[in-house]
């Protein structure tokens, strides 16, 4: 098994990249952005509680996600591995999640952390917002998103550093050099399928 987390500030291309990767990989993307989208979607109780944070620019609970992400592990018992994307946000959830692989005898071998400059950030998530129909892509969110990022997702990569996980990669380049740099990286672990 092979597991491995995109890591970066909203609008470094982790979505794109996701899937990228899992196309050449086979692994299974768990992304807790869509998982909370779905629920708002679906308006669930977990839905509407997330939706009060997210609509904000706010990180939604620690115990929310970590309980989703559990679950979404235990539903594919046979994957190649994981790819986690948008998560995890906080060292609570870095911590719970190297918890939830312990359990399962595997653990994350790879952090891969998106450099983008902040302008390029709220340029690209601005853009988006034109056509994503996503109620956090305004440029009063979109400020608010980054700022939070800053204060509490980006030192998890100080976690992940202290445990020789962590490879920055340049991500302001287009998609298919962004890419290649990634592959660069996953091909030291585990071969293209
Ligand atoms: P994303 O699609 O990853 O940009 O996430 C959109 C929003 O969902 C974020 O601004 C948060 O409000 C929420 N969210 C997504 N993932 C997490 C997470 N791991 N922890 C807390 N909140 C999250």
């Amino acid at each position: 098994m092979f597991n491995l987390i995109l890591f970066g500030p909203p609008g470094s291309g982790k979505g794109t990249q996701s899937a990228n990767v899992v196309s050449t990989y086979q692994l299974q993307h768990i992304s807790t952005g869509d998982l909370l989208r779905d629920e708002v979607g679906r308006q669930t109780p977990l839905g509407v509680e997330a939706k009060r944070y997210m609509d904000q620019g706010l990180l939604v609970p620690d115990e929310v996600v970590i309980g989703m992400i559990s679950s979404k592990i235990d539903e594919s018992p046979e994957a190649r591995g994981f790819i986690f994307d948008g998560f995890p946000r906080t060292r609570a959830q870095a911590e719970a999640l190297d918890k939830l692989l312990e359990f399962k005898e595997t653990e994350i071998h790879l952090v891969i952390s998106l450099i983008v400059p902040e302008q390029e950030l709220t340029r690209r998530l601005i853009g988006r917002g034109a056509t994503s129909g996503r109620s956090d892509d305004t440029e009063e969110v979109i400020v608010k998103r980054i700022k939070e990022y800053y204060a509490k997702t980006e030192p998890v990569s100080d976690y992940y550093n202290a445990h020789s996980k962590l490879e920055r990669v340049k991500g302001d380049g287009n998609i298919e050099e962004t890419f290649r740099l990634i592959t660069k990286e996953i091909d030291k672990y585990l071969l293209p399928v």
